[in-house]
């Protein structure tokens, strides 16, 4: 039975319906949050990424400023930008589109970021929250995927989850959250030695190493949930014939194109998978809709406004 798929997009939407609904509570108390986005540079897929921020935000009736401050700028440069939008009451999320060129610093900046406004949940008293259990802004793609896996009923008290990849931005803190779910989480990186053994224990599979269709069906055990965070832009023909090789609507859309986005499970595996998100429409429309819910949050907190009971849970 081919596996069960978790559409993000329509997990997504219902996000976006309830938090237009606190939106213009929020209005009606007259609060409108407003997100800083900080694009350094012209990297074309860092440029998507925030323009697809910003249109969320517009969306959603956030109002947002985007900064886009040149590739040669100096750590002490844009440390001057974040301390001026933390000053800001206008501005009540920050986000730092990564990643920055390689002379700035990019720790330093990251700890610059007012706490209250950290929506991407990077500052380490936000990420020490994290580890506490204490309710927090929580990193975006990972608690996405807890959304998604909580609104498809995937249980995960008891279940073993196998997270792969330990980034500080995807990987950790999504074992956090697991570990606070109750699931027994082990994480695997690019030294665990029999990385496919280790991954068919799983019952809950999350792929996050940037590596192109790598989780072939011999890693997940029948019936396995399967959650791709991975996104791989392939242009080689020979890539999207072995993987789209049961896939002619692909494949087809490859040749059309000349490209197409992968994530770190191979299309295969839904022969296998009990449930898998799709690539492209699983996680990647969340973690858009958590950066939201995030500012949304911060604009409450720092207004000294409670959150609502759910919230406040840590997720
Ligand atoms: P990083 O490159 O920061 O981390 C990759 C992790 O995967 C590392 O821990 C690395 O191990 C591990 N890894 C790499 N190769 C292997 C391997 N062959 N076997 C086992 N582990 C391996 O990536 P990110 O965490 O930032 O992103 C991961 C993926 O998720 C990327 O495809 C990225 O595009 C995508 N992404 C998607 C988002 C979304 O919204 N859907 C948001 C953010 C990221 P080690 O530590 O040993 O080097």
């Amino acid at each position: 039975m081919p596996a069960r798929v978790l559409n993000g997009i329509v997990i997504r939407d219902q996000i976006y319906a309830e938090l237009t609904g606190e939106i213009s509570a929020l209005a009606s108390a007259g609060i409108r949050p407003g997100l800083a986005a900080v694009l350094v540079g012209d990297d074309p897929a860092s440029k998507v990424y925030v323009k697809n921020k910003i249109a969320a935000c517009e969306k959603l009736g956030l109002a947002s400023i985007q900064i886009t401050p040149p590739a040669t700028i100096t750590t002490s440069e844009l440390l001057a930008i974040i301390e001026d939008l933390n000053r800001r009451d206008d501005v009540d999320g920050i986000l730092v589109q990564l990643p920055l060129p390689p002379q700035v610093d990019a720790k330093k900046i990251l700890e610059a970021v007012d706490p209250a406004k950290d929506v991407d949940g990077f500052h380490p008293l936000n990420v020490g929250h994290l580890v506490a259990g204490r309710p927090t802004l929580v990193p975006c793609t990972p608690a996405g995927v807890m959304e998604l896996l909580r609104r498809s009923s995937i249980p995960l008290e008891g279940a073993h989850a196998v997270v792969v990849g330990r980034s500080d931005i995807v990987g950790k803190p999504m074992a956090l959250l697991l570990m606070h779910a109750n699931a027994t989480v082990t994480v695997c990186h690019s030294k665990t030695r029999d990385l496919p053994a280790t991954v068919r224990r799983a019952d809950l599979i999350v792929a996050a190493m940037g590596r192109p269709a790598m989780i072939t069906p011999d890693y997940v055990r029948p019936g396995a949930t399967v959650i791709d965070v991975g996104i791989n832009r392939i242009t080689d023909g020979g890539q999207a014939e072995k993987f789209f090789a049961n896939f002619p609507e692909r494949l087809a859309e490859f040749r059309a194109k000349g490209t197409a986005l992968v994530g770190d499970v191979h299309p295969e595996i839904a022969n296998v998978a009990g449930a898998l998100t799709p690539v492209p429409g699983g996680v990647g429309p969340l973690t858009i809709a958590m950066l939201i819910r995030n500012a949304v949050k911060a604009a409450r907190l720092r207004r000294g406004q409670r959150t609502p009971a759910a919230a406040a849970v840590q997720r």
